[in-house]
C-alpha cells in the first residue's frame, strides 16, 4: 500500500479537490492507500491569527467568519445544495471551533493552540472525505488523533511509536483490506487522555510518514507546487535544478537547514523502514519527480537554502576569563529548557553565539535568564544562508553585497548569517 500526502496549497479551492480526486483515480488503488491531508490554502496561518486574538480578548469574530465563508464557497462549488450532511458537518466543526475560542482561558497559551489550530485539518479532511464518497471512491475519514499517540508537549508532540505502531497496525490493515480509501488528517495528534496535538508548524509530511512506517508502506508521495526535490526554492533562488533522485541522508540535512520541501522529522521514519519517498508535482502528475531514498550519488549540484527572521545573540563573560565548558553547559541548560533551536553555533575566546528563529517571548526568557551571568547581546531581523555542497563559485554569488555577521565552512556546507 502507498501513502499520499496532499498539502494546502493542493486543496486550496474546488478546482484542486478536483485534482486531488483525479491523481487518487489515476495513481492509486482502493484498499492500498492512505491520504494524509493538511488545512486548505492559507487556513492554519489564518487560525493562528483567530486564536491569538481570541487569547488577547480580540474581536476575531470577522477573521472566523471568513475561514467559515471560504470553507463553505469551496464546499458549495463542490457540493449541490441538497447533499446536506457535508454543509451539516461544516456547521458542526465551526460551532465547535466557535465554542472552545469563546471559552479560551488565560494561561495555557501552548495546550490551547493545539486545540483550536488542529481545525484546520479536521474540516480539510472532512471536505475530501466527503468529496471522494460523492466521486463514488470507497473513502473512510479517519481521526487520527486516535492513533498518532504524543506526549503533551504542546505544538510539538512527541510521538509513541509503540503505541502508535500497535493501534495503526490493529485496525487500518483491516479497513483497507475492505478496499477502502482511508482519508486522515496531517499535523495532528491526541494524547492518552484525548487532548488534540500538533507536531509542528507543516508537520503534515511527517504524519504521512508516521502512517507509512506504521503501515511499512510500500511507498509515500508528497504532491507540491514543485517539480520535485529542487537544489533552492524557486521563489527566493533564480535558476533551480531539480535532483531525479537523493538519498534520505543528503535530504535530511537539506530540510535540517530550512529547505522547506518536506518537514524535518519526515526522512527518519522512512529511511528506519528503507521507504522511498517521491516528491512530484500535483500540478504535472506525468512528469517524474524527485525518489529520496538509497541510492549512492556523486556529488550534487549546490543547494541554496534561506531562514529569514533569524536572531543572533552572543554571550559574554563578564569578567575577561574564556568561555569555559561550563559556561556552554549553562546556556545550553537554558536554550533546551527554553525549547530554544539553534540553527548555527560559533565559540570564541569570551563569547559564544547563536543563530536561532526570532521569537521575541522566548528571546525575553532568555534574557532574563542569563543575564547575571553573561554580557547578552543580539541582532534581529536577520537572514541565515546555507549553501550544501558548496563551490567557491556558489560562494562568491550568494555573499556578493551582503553584510555578514557571522560564517562558517565545514567540508560540505557553508552558512552565514546577513542582514536582511
Ligand atoms: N496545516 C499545517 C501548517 O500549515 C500543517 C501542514 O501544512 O503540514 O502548518
Ligand atoms: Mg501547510
Amino acid at each position: 500500500m502507498q501513502i499520499f500526502k496532499f498539502g494546502g496549497a493542493s486543496v486550496k479551492d474546488a478546482a484542486a479537490f478536483r485534482n486531488v480526486r483525479f491523481i487518487v483515480q489515476n495513481y492509486s488503488v482502493p484498499g492500498e492507500l492512505l491520504i494524509v491531508v493538511s488545512a486548505i490554502g492559507k487556513t492554519t496561518n489564518a487560525l493562528e491569527t483567530i486564536f491569538s486574538k481570541a487569547h488577547g480578548n480580540l474581536i476575531y469574530e470577522e477573521d472566523l467568519l471568513k475561514l467559515k465563508d471560504y470553507h463553505f464557497s469551496v464546499a458549495s462549488e463542490l457540493f449541490s445544495q441538497n447533499e446536506n450532511r457535508v454543509f451539516q458537518h461544516l456547521e458542526l466543526l465551526f460551532a465547535n471551533l466557535q465554542e472552545q475560542l469563546q471559552n479560551l482561558v488565560p494561561d495555557k497559551f501552548d495546550q490551547q493552540y493545539d486545540q483550536i489550530i488542529s481545525f484546520g485539518e479536521l474540516l480539510a479532511s472532512t471536505l475530501l472525505h466527503h468529496y471522494l464518497k460523492t466521486e463514488n471512491l470507497p473513502a473512510v475519514w479517519l481521526d487520527c488523533r486516535k492513533y498518532i499517540q504524543t506526549d503533551s508537549t504542546w505544538r510539538e508532540g512527541k510521538v509513541d511509536w509503540t503505541w502508535t505502531e500497535k493501534l495503526i497496525q490493529r485496525d487500518l490493515p483491516e479497513m483497507l483490506s475492505n478496499g477502502n480509501i482511508i482519508v486522515t488528517q496531517g499535523f495532528i495528534g491526541g494524547t492518552s487522555n484525548g487532548q488534540t496535538t500538533t507536531l509542528g508548524r507543516e508537520g503534515s509530511d511527517y504524519s504521512a510518514a508516521i502512517f507509512a512506517y506504521c503501515l511499512r508502506a510500500e511507498k509515500m508521495t508528497i504532491w507540491k507546487d514543485v517539480a520535485g526535490l529542487l537544489n533552492a526554492d524557486p521563489k527566493i533562488f533564480p535558476n533551480t535544478v531539480r535532483y531525479p533522485q537523493i538519498s534520505y541522508q543528503e535530504t535530511i540535512e537539506m530540510a535540517y537547514y530550512g529547505a522547506s520541501v518536506i518537514h524535518p522529522k519526515t526522512i527518519k521514519p522512512l529511511a528506519d523502514r528503507q521507504i522511498p519517498l517521491f516528491v512530484k508535482s500535483f500540478l504535472d502528475p506525468e512528469s517524474e519527480g524527485t525518489r529520496i531514498g538509497i541510492c549512492p550519488h556523486e556529488k550534487l549540484a549546490p543547494a541554496f537554502i534561506l531562514k529569514q527572521n533569524q536572531c543572533l545573540i552572543s554571550f559574554g563573560v563578564k569578567d575577561f576569563s574564556f568561555i569555559s565548558e561550563q559556561n556552554l553547559s549553562t546556556i545550553f541548560h537554558v536554550l533546551s529548557e527554553l525549547r530554544i533551536k539553534i540553527n548555527l553555533m560559533q565559540n570564541s575566546a569570551i563569547s559564544f553565539s547563536i543563530c536561532t528563529d526570532y521569537d521575541p517571548t522566548r528571546l525575553e526568557k532568555l534574557i532574563e535568564t542569563l543575564r547575571d551571568q553573561f554580557q547578552i547581546q543580539y541582532n534581529i531581523s536577520l537572514q541565515l544562508f546555507t549553501i550544501k555542497n558548496y563551490d567557491s563559485e556558489s560562494i562568491r554569488n550568494l555573499t556578493a553585497g551582503k553584510e555578514i555577521l557571522l560564517e562558517q565552512r565545514t567540508r560540505n556546507t557553508y552558512q552565514f548569517a546577513c542582514r536582511a
